[in-house]
């Protein structure tokens, strides 16, 4: 049976704005009837989605709660000191700002705050999983401090201890040569924990400071299943839309003696007005992530990543690091094709109705453009009810899509069975009527 979405809200909110309407009623069919599988993506809440579309979007409030450079923000202020407030008894923090736009400038705005241009940061490399904002030379960081790398240790091929996990030898030899001012922890494609311990003792034993970019785990972090990085680092900084299941954006938390150079460092060195409606969806989901169930989800998150690295190890695919400890898989496409790049397996995917995105692997032979690896998350697909059974069948799916790349019929068959998986788990079903 097909779904319909005759029932969208959006050709009512939209009434004035066909096109658009009918482009929103698009995306929506296609998040509802095709398997989210990017790392970085999830489903909010229907609260989290009310409150980002909301009216605060109309207002200007630049400065903070109490010190604002506008009238009328009586209520804007109670808005973001709420989500102050959740932000900082979710992760246990002194201070916490809600304002960055997104990811990129909760760093941008640390490295403002605790550096001078020039200084020297040491985070991971970008080719083993850093993020653009840890020194891509195509990103502004680069270009405004100096960045020296760590990476992951080599592949051993070994199953019992394969490796490709991030070398802490490497990560101390590194600071005490080249003595950088702030090194940087966290990661975009790796699928181990990331024990923040480690980096603090390295950090002190040169003098550095330390910041954890959680923009991955933050959910999982929240939700108890990961250790927590605040208190161990100075600053901590995440996402707010990935496993943290909120709306896009940005968020900092820190020691109370870094509160003043990080408030400073968002506004006015980065950012003009905040997104106060964005702010109110935050404040929304650090409330939701608070609460039990939130603890099971990510629990569930870790073990239903577990179970898809395991069906797609039985498929003949190498998951780098040989394993998962959070919500993301990422595999070597080689071992189960030679000939397959990320490239070609991200597009069949996507014929198919699985959505996920190429990634470099480490020391990937080919381009960043082209890539040996896959990188796939369990975050999106646990929202919507799935579990290790579901799991599983993604594993088979993904494989016979990726042996049936020159076989239109196959992948058809294949798109029908995905959109039959994904109506019994419709992450809207209050809003979309499939
Ligand atoms: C996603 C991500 C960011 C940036 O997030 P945006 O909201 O896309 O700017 C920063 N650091 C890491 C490690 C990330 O994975």
């Amino acid at each position: 049976m097909s779904p319909s979405f005759a029932a969208s809200p959006f050709d009512s909110w939209l009434a004035d704005d066909p096109e658009i309407a009918s482009l929103l009623t698009r995306e929506a069919e296609r998040q509802s009837t095709t398997l989210q599988l990017i790392a970085s993506e999830n489903f909010t809440s229907p609260a989290v989605l009310a409150a980002s579309g909301s009216v605060l979007t109309n207002k200007y409030a630049e400065g903070y709660p109490g010190r604002r450079y506008y009238g009328g923000n009586q209520i804007v202020d109670e808005v973001e000191d709420l989500a102050r407030e959740r932000a900082k008894s979710l992760f246990g923090a002194d201070h916490a700002n809600v304002q960055p736009h997104a990811g990129a400038n909760a760093n941008l705005a640390v490295y403002q705050a605790l550096l001078e241009p020039g200084d020297t940061i040491l985070a991971m490399r970008l080719d083993h999983g850093g993020h653009l904002t840890h020194g891509s030379p195509a990103s502004i960081t680069s270009k405004v401090w100096r960045f020296v790398s760590y990476g992951v240790s080599p592949a051993t091929g070994d199953a019992d201890k394969p490796g490709e996990v991030i070398d802490f030898d490497q990560v101390a030899d590194v600071a005490r040569r080249e003595r950088p001012k702030l090194i940087v922890a966290g990661s975009t494609a790796y699928s181990r924990i990331i024990d923040p311990m480690p980096f603090r003792e390295i950090a002190d034993s040169v003098g550095a400071l330390f910041m954890f970019d959680a923009a991955h785990p933050a959910g999982l972090i929240a939700g108890k299943v990961h250790p927590s990085p605040v208190g161990v680092a100075d600053v901590v900084t995440f996402t707010t839309h990935k496993t943290l299941r909120g709306p896009r954006g940005g968020a900092i938390v820190c020691n109370a003696e870094f509160a003043k150079a990080i408030d400073s460092a968002v506004f006015p060195g980065l950012q003009g007005g905040p997104l106060e409606h964005v702010i109110a969806a935050k404040a929304v989901a650090f409330a939701e992530a608070a609460r039990p169930e939130f603890h099971t989800y990510a629990a569930n998150v870790v073990a239903n990543a577990a179970a898809l690295g395991r069906s797609l190890t039985k498929e003949g695919f190498r998951m780098v690091s040989g394993g998962t400890e959070n919500h993301q898989v990422l595999l070597d496409l080689r071992a189960f094709d030679e000939e397959l790049t990320g490239k070609e397996a991200q597009e069949t995917l996507d014929r198919a109705g699985l959505t996920c995105n190429r990634n470099t692997i480490p020391d990937d032979p080919r381009s960043p453009f082209v890539t040996s690896g896959l990188r796939l998350g369990s975050a999106a697909l646990t929202t919507t009810g799935m579990g290790e059974a579901e799991m599983q069948l993604v594993g088979e799916l993904i494989s016979r899509t990726l042996r049936s790349r020159q076989d239109d019929a196959e992948l058809g068959a294949i798109r029908a069975e995905v959109r039959e998986l994904c109506s019994g788990f419709p992450p809207y079903p209050t809003l979309v009527t499939t």
